[in-house]
């Protein structure tokens, strides 16, 4: 089945078709690391994570690149009130955050690329608008881009060039030409981390980097760019502005992909209204599973009411649905071959699986695809209890496994290598256990029956020890 993607561009579901085959370039604007990592934060990064691995589910080869705005005034903020390095700083923040996110399973993307690594490609970027008239040179060596130049402003956002009157929004500088003209590069002030450009010293603009470093990776264009809602406006609009006024290929996305934002209490969640709810102490009170299958249990673009009482909740539901693979996999080892619930259990299953499509298909819909699991949940249980056979319930685990697998839910318990050692370890010793008794019957069992699992065990110094043959 064909995804439906809801572009933000064109404000309407669109076919999802690749510019190039089989392989999606996709870019989401990623962190900058000077506070905790917050709910807001794993609402984001977890939607585009699923919406990687549905896509390669369905057959994409996907590249997930993410920027980190390693430079920007919040970070020199920080730097002033604690007196410490803008490095420092960044190293503290992205590597909590890249811990969070591997606790919550956000596995998909392929490189991070730090705004700093970029700074060649920067200045040849913004070079290039000014010779072709579409930026300017203010008196203090600040660069700006000049709105009015291009044709397109607007066009993602609905906003207007004129409704940005000085004190809306933007913030009056000065140094610009028209309120809404944006920083490209920033004249180095006293105390403040700086790079060399033609202009002197300075750093650059937050919305330069994502194309600086999405022209280098991907050329002109490029197919999926996601983000928060409140990105849309200046953010990405000014994107467009520099990629399609570079380059003079349009469209520079072909999707535009937002995500709604996490609410607390119907209100915005945020550091200075005192609801501000860092991953770290939410994964305190609850399994990184419960948290992510909370974040899924609505659709990407939907916003999300993140309280105590809605995690609880989630976390209710969840265990439920656990419970039921649970289930399958203790009745699959002891089931016979087939049973009477086979029928009704495959038949399930072949609706699970489809209309668990149909949904994801539908730009990405994980509440439809989780009410699925669910009704799906409850088939998998009459069918149990009317006995089902090992083939049908395989079938099953299997089915599960794939929702799990593109949700990032649902892990089969985590059975590692160093618990195998560790439990051959405790065989060998019980079969030494058995020599010692001279129940020699017994030993021979354990040894023969390692052999057939491929582990040999062989007279040392030291003892009896087991290796891989
Ligand atoms: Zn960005």
């Amino acid at each position: 089945m064909a995804i439906q993607v809801y572009n933000s561009l064109s404000r309407r579901k669109e076919e999802f078709v690749p510019l190039q085959g089989n392989r999606v370039s996709m870019f989401v604007c990623g962190l900058t690391p000077q506070d905790e990592t917050h709910m807001g934060h794993a609402k984001t990064y977890v939607g585009f994570d699923v919406v990687a691995r549905f896509l390669h589910h369905k057959g994409y080869h996907v590249f997930y690149l993410q920027n980190v705005t390693d430079i920007e005034d919040r970070i020199i903020d920080k730097m002033r009130s604690t007196g410490r390095g803008w490095k420092d700083i960044v190293n503290q923040y992205f590597g909590e955050y890249l811990e969070v996110m591997s606790a919550l399973g956000c596995t998909s993307v392929d490189v991070y690329a730090f705004a700093t690594d970029y700074i060649p490609e920067i200045v040849e970027q913004i070079q290039g608008l000014m010779e072709k008239g579409h930026a300017y040179l203010a008196d203090d060596g600040s660069v700006y881009y000049d709105t009015t130049t291009f044709s397109g402003w607007g066009r993602l956002s609905g906003q207007k060039v004129e409704a940005l009157r000085p004190g809306a929004r933007v913030a009056v500088e000065e140094r610009k030409r028209h309120p809404g003209d944006f920083v490209l590069w920033r004249a180095q002030k006293p105390g403040e981390p700086a790079w060399d450009s033609p202009w002197g010293k300075g750093r650059p603009g937050w919305h330069i980097e994502d194309t600086a470093i999405t022209i280098r990776h991907f050329g002109p264009q490029y197919d999926l760019h996601g983000g928060a809602t409140e990105l849309l406006f200046p953010h990405h609009e000014a994107e467009i502005a520099q990629a399609e006024a570079y380059t003079g290929v349009t469209p520079f996305v072909k999707y535009w992909m937002h995500t709604g934002m996490v609410m607390v209490k119907g209100e915005e969640m945020h550091k200075s209204l005192g609801n501000f709810w860092p991953v770290k102490a939410a994964l305190k009170l609850y399994e990184p599973e419960v948290i992510r299958f909370f974040l899924v249990n609505v659709q990407y673009r939907g916003p999300i009411d993140f309280t105590p009482d809605l995690l609880d909740e989630a976390k209710r539901s969840y265990e439920r649905l656990r419970e039921t693979v649970r289930s399958v996999d203790a009745e699959r080892r002891r089931a016979p071959e087939s049973g009477k619930g086979d029928r009704t259990l495959k038949a399930a299953t072949t609706k699970a699986l489809d209309d668990f499509d149909v949904a994801m298909s539908d730009d990405f819909n994980t509440r439809e695809a989780v009410a699925v699991l669910f009704d799906y949940s409850r088939a998998v249980n009459k069918a149990i209890d009317s006995g089902a056979g090992r083939t049908a319930l395989d079938e099953a685990m299997r089915a599960f496994g794939t929702f799990g697998e593109i949700l990032g839910i649902l892990a089969p318990p985590a059975v590692g290598a160093d618990t195998i050692d560790r439990l051959l370890d405790l065989i060998v010793a019980l079969r030494e256990d058995a020599r010692k008794r001279k129940d020699f019957a017994a030993a021979d069992r354990i040894r023969d029956a390692l052999g057939a699992v491929g582990v040999v065990l062989e007279d040392t110094r030291d003892g009896v020890r087991w290796k891989r043959r």
